[in-house]
């Protein structure tokens, strides 16, 4: 078993910090909607901070921050969720990842040239103005032995949850809805969101006759709409009344912020899920990493004082190591 990160003594200086409802999983009984209302609460700070950003790209990094804390707090089995958007725009990259554990990362890469000039003319830039065009990709990890999960979509809309949304248009998932807000508040950095997925409901699914007579109608207004969409209509509008000040409001639990939504849906709140400070690097995985290399390629990373640096993307961690403790060849 992999030792408990607060036991590891080769871990960075990073923060151990757990966030314990950081997840509120919910569904409406009888109805095909499930959700999950995500509020990363400090640790949204904890981990934005970390990283040198303009406030736009910090933005669009806590939000990224709660889309895999949503998607990956679904998985049912050990593993990670990542997104990975590469665009031609002033972000060229934008990694995020969340454990089924709650343990979540992220780094971005930036052409600083770029955004100075796109925030000299734009302050607020959208998030589609930092990322350019490019694709956005969704992985599901599950483990060294199996296979890998992988989505592709183009970057399309204006903003992150667009983009997701658009995702899961075009795979072959049920329909989702997505919010995402991040905003720097007077406790700090603040990011959450809202997914909202249709399931097969109570009512089951949709036979073929309706969904023909759905397609067919071009009134808008259909008299043959099953049960089972307009509830999820319904819920998808209520949802959308959702403020980014009530999702980043530490002073609101997320018990009252889903009634406030819900309450004459049938809600029902389940267990809420722990989120935390995700890094898994440490000291002895990159030893275990530069071992690997030949001894003129150590030789090239060495610096003048005899020590080669590793950075932690994630972290933005530099470690030093002395060029002589390592070993090669064994
Ligand atoms: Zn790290």
């Amino acid at each position: 078993m992999e030792k408990p990160a607060f036991l590891d003594r080769d871990r960075p200086d990073v923060p151990d910090l757990v966030v314990p409802g950081g997840v509120t999983p919910f569904y409406l009984a009888g109805q095909p909607v499930r959700g999950r209302l995500i509020r990363l609460g400090i640790l949204a700070d904890a981990l934005l901070t970390r990283h040198d950003n303009p406030a736009p790209v910090t933005q669009l990094a806590g939000k990224a921050l709660a889309l895999v804390a949503a998607l990956a707090s679904a998985l049912k089995f050990q593993g990670s969720f990542s997104l990975q958007i590469k665009g031609d725009g002033p972000v060229s990259m934008l990694v995020a990842d969340c454990t089924n554990t709650g343990a979540l990362r992220f780094y971005v890469r930036t052409n600083d040239e770029a955004l100075e000039a796109l925030l000299a003319s734009t302050p607020n830039p959208t998030d589609r103005a930092l990322l350019g065009d490019g694709y956005l990709a969704l992985t599901v990890d599950q483990g060294a032995d199996m296979e890998r999960h992988q989505g592709i979509v183009g970057i399309t809309g204006d903003d992150l949850a667009t983009m997701a949304t658009h995702y899961f248009d075009t795979s072959e998932q049920h329909a989702c809805q997505v919010m995402l807000a991040c905003a720097m508040t007077d406790a700090g950095w603040r990011a959450g969101g809202l997914v909202l997925e249709r399931i097969a409901g109570e009512g089951g699914a949709q036979n073929e006759a309706e969904t023909a007579a759905v397609v067919d109608d071009a009134s808008g207004e259909n008299p043959l709409l099953s049960a089972d969409d307009a509830n999820w209509e319904t819920a998808t509008i209520l949802a959308a009344t959702l403020r980014d000040q009530e999702v980043l409001d530490d002073g609101l639990p997320s018990t009252h912020l889903l009634h406030r939504l819900f309450h004459e849906q049938n809600l029902h709140v389940s267990q809420p899920r722990a989120l935390a400070f995700g890094c898994r690097c440490s000291r002895a995985r990159l030893i275990d990493v530069l071992e690997r290399f030949p001894e003129d390629d150590l030789d090239h990373m060495c610096q003048d004082n005899g020590t080669i640096v590793m950075t932690c993307e994630f972290c933005n961690k530099d470690f030093h190591f002395p060029r002589q403790s390592i070993a090669v060849g064994r």
